[in-house]
């Protein structure tokens, strides 16, 4: 049975991520869209002040993706920013073992704040990952890294800071494939990584995203995620090119809690006006007596629904350790496509209100869409929740 009832303690938690939402992400939302590149450096303070508080704690239930949900609702590019190892860190998590959670994650919370952040896209492999060229080559007791890396989210901030680590995928033999590609922890500040080039973006435009070039870059040789060998079938299942499968299946529902967030944002920023304009929707009355208004606001609500009913079903399955890939491929296609169309709909039923920058609907519209594209696009997770519910293999669905 599944089971989304949270206990008292959660339910505090999740209180504590709107009220943190509505009193510190939202009124600077606005300047940070407006001041891209601009470090929210106050805001990370307090962020970091309040790591210890478990509304910033990582998690992979569903109490963790309500609070990224009213996190979100405050500001999904801030939720971006909050000091931690992020996806880099989800990766090793998944795939590195207890030593290198330690070695790598272990200090995480001390000191001063810090970030990780993980590169797989490539100028010529975005959607289709296993393409990646940049080579990892054994010298000795070091790898040598070399290739580019782009659109990597939060990696200025990473490497910016002396504990940070990007999480970098790269091949050890072109020719094997999928079996070649390994994922390896650069520690910022290593010679031979540098970030050469900002975004400028159409939202989450607090959040930094970066092209990361490795010349020659030499880590240490423990710092392979996984076996190095190269093998076509893997045992343990969670190493090499399934590490990184694995690592989307427990991120992808994370994603679309963020999406989640965004599209309540919008609908109650709607209803909120229709009810000062003395508008109401009208629910249990046939369908066929609705106003267009009205089916559109219950379609915005319907969506928004659907996808936090999957996200939470996909996020409450990985805290049962149950194998939740089809779930969460389903649960992001929803929320990348929901939150996409609950924005626009807002837009257009506000009209001037939602087109004017006087207030954030447009800003979350544009916000929006990034949950279509990143940690695999709507058509990307459409073929994965294909392929699993068809039973067809990566080579027989395209
Ligand atoms: C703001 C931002 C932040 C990002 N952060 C990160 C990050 O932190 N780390 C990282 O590694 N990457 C990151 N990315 C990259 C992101 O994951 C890729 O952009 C995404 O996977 C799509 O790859 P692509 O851009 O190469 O598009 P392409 O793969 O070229 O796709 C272009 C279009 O074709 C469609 N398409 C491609 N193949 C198929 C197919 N087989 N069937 C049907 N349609 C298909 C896609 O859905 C898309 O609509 C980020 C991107 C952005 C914009």
């Amino acid at each position: 049975m599944i089971d989304f009832e949270l206990t008292p303690e959660q339910q505090e938690e999740i209180k504590a991520a709107q009220e943190f939402a509505e009193e510190q992400f939202r009124p600077v939302s606005r300047y940070y869209d407006e001041h891209e590149h601009e470090s929210p450096l106050e805001l990370i303070d307090k962020m970091w002040e309040k790591r210890g508080e478990s509304m910033f704690r990582l998690g992979l239930d569903p109490a963790a993706g309500l609070r990224t949900e009213e996190l979100c609702w405050g500001d999904a590019g801030l939720y971006l920013c909050i000091p931690g190892p992020a996806l880099g860190g989800a990766a090793i998590f998944l795939s590195g073992t207890k030593e290198q959670i330690g070695q790598f994650l272990g200090k995480f919370n001390e000191g001063k704040p810090k970030w990780g952040a993980m590169a797989m896209t490539e100028p010529h492999a975005g959607s289709d990952t296993a393409a990646i060229s940049t080579t990892a080559v054994r010298d000795g007791d070091e790898w040598v890294l070399n290739g580019e890396k782009i659109f990597v989210t939060m990696g200025k901030r990473a490497l910016e800071d002396s504990d940070g680590f990007v999480v970098v995928w790269a091949t050890v033999d072109k020719s094997a494939g999928r079996a070649g590609m390994k994922s390896f922890v650069v520690p910022a500040g290593t010679p031979g990584m540098r970030v050469e080039k900002l975004e400028k973006k159409l939202g989450i435009r607090a959040s930094d995203t970066v092209t990361i070039v490795f010349s020659d870059c030499r880590i240490p040789f423990d710092n392979i995620l996984g076996s190095p060998e190269v093998k076509k079938v893997d045992k343990a299942g969670t190493k090499g090119f399934k590490g990184a499968m694995a690592t989307f299946d427990a991120t992808r529902p994370i994603v679309a809690a963020q999406a989640i967030g965004i599209g309540r944002a919008a609908l109650d920023f709607v209803k909120e006006t229709l009810q000062k304009e003395g508008i109401k929707i009208r629910y249990g009355v046939p369908r066929q007596k609705l106003t267009a208004l009205e089916r559109d606001v219950m379609e915005m609500e319907a969506n928004y629904k659907a996808a936090k009913l999957l996200t939470l079903r996909a996020l409450w399955m990985m805290s049962q350790l149950q194998p939740n890939s089809l779930e969460s491929s389903m649960a992001k296609t929803k929320a990348g496509l929901a939150v996409t169309r609950i924005t626009q709909k807002a837009v257009e039923i506000m009209g001037p209100l939602g087109y004017s920058r006087k207030y954030l609907l447009e800003k979350w519209m544009r916000d929006a869409k990034i949950n279509d594209i990143f940690e695999g696009t709507g058509q990307i997770n459409m073929l994965v929740t294909a392929r699993r519910v068809l039973n067809y293999s990566r080579d027989q669905l395209k």
